[in-house]
């Protein structure tokens, strides 16, 4: 009999939801996290009484209601809406890419023009069967709006020509022929009331946590404390890189507090230039439309991951998808471990996808 059922490594979100559902089963267990804080990359500092989002803006939506239920069981979620703004050279413009930004663009007035001005860009590009996320963007939004408010960003952010990256990419965006300036389509979307730090530690409450923890610096005594891991960390640090370095993007953070109550009117700006190296800026009072007298502001700089960065998005091209399956195949060898989450699944996953990818891996295990 060891001392723990379960040793999570990783004190993410992904991880939470794990702990919390093993436990509330009666199961024992540990979660550890090389970091001094809870909650991974939706944890927020609190700075002058802003929440702000250490390790970049965090929206949450979903269109599944037991996934939005389950959140909202910890904490209230207030009514934001994400709607950026996207600063092209100083002219600003609507987004996500709907009839405001059309109006913007081209001064059209109604969906017909709009989609026909579309039509024929898209026709003039000629490409019918889009293969990379350039020939994808252009075939939804035609060459204007790729040019002015895709192309550059998209280049910036993952440090890859559009035409070598995949078209899954931006079809996260929607294109919408409403005045609706709604980043999401999901019905349900909201920031938690009082930050994200209630969320994950309302799943940890009453859980053993010990923080600063780095699993690989004391493997096998930490292995030996439980029956099963369950590890949420990168995949290719588990296996020792044994097939090579999966790569990520990561991002560079600048914040500044300011003394004036508000720097941009808007959560997020995005710079869609490429001559701007940082991506956007966010100003993090308005996500929880904050009325105090100072505001935090970030700059965000894309840059390549190297070991010791953090690892934010994956980058699911083909030369590590194939990695990541060799990964892949040697976790489902495991024995007694649980792989699961942005890092373990190498997928660049939205928190609803995480709660949702955690919640099924839990019914599965216990079934
Ligand atoms: N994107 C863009 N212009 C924008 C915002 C997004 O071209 O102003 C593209 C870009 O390729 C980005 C993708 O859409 O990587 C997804 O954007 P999203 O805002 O969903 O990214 P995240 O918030 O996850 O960084």
């Amino acid at each position: 009999m060891k001392q723990y059922d379960y040793l999570i490594v990783g004190a993410g979100l992904w991880g939470s939801v794990f702990a919390h559902e093993a436990n509330k089963r009666g199961k024992k267990c540990l979660v550890i996290d090389r970091r001094e804080h809870t909650g991974g990359n939706v944890y927020c500092e609190n700075v002058e009484g802003i929440n702000v989002h250490k390790y970049g803006a965090h929206i949450f939506h979903t269109n599944d209601k037991d996934i939005w239920d389950y959140v909202n069981s910890f904490v209230e979620f207030n009514r934001y809406t994400n709607s950026p703004v996207a600063n092209y050279y100083g002219e600003l413009f609507n987004l996500p890419f709907n009839m405001n930004t059309f109006y913007q663009l081209w001064k059209v007035k109604t969906p017909a023009e709009a989609q026909a001005k579309i039509q024929e860009q898209v026709k003039a590009a000629g490409i019918t069967d889009p293969k990379n996320l350039e020939e994808q963007a252009i075939s939804l939004v035609g060459t204007d709006i790729y040019e002015k408010l895709i192309k550059a960003y998209t280049e910036k952010q993952w440090g890859r020509k559009a035409t070598e990256l995949p078209a899954f990419i931006i079809k996260r965006l929607p294109v919408r022929f409403t005045f609706d300036n709604n980043y999401f389509n999901d019905r349900y979307q909201g920031i938690p009331i009082g930050g994200y730090n209630k969320l994950t530690e309302g799943l940890l409450n009453g859980i053993e946590t010990r923080l600063g923890v780095d699993f690989f610096k004391d493997r096998e005594a930490l292995s030996e404390l439980a029956e099963t891991i369950v590890y949420t960390g990168q995949i290719d640090e588990y296996f020792n890189f044994q097939y090579g370095f999966l790569e990520y993007r990561s991002l560079r953070f600048e914040n500044q507090l300011l003394d004036q109550d508000n720097y941009q009117g808007n959560a997020v700006v995005n710079y869609t230039d490429g001559e701007t190296e940082f991506t956007r800026i966010i100003e993090h009072k308005h996500f929880e439309f904050g009325t105090q007298d100072k505001t935090v502001i970030t700059h965000e700089y894309p840059q390549e991951w190297t070991k010791g960065a953090e690892p934010y998005y994956p980058v699911n091209d083909d030369k590590n998808s194939e990695t990541f399956n060799k990964y892949k195949a040697l976790a489902s060898a495991e024995e007694n471990v649980i792989f699961g989450g942005r890092l373990a699944e190498y997928r660049y996953y939205d928190m609803h996808q995480v709660v949702g990818s955690a919640l099924s891996r839990v019914k599965k295990h216990f079934a």
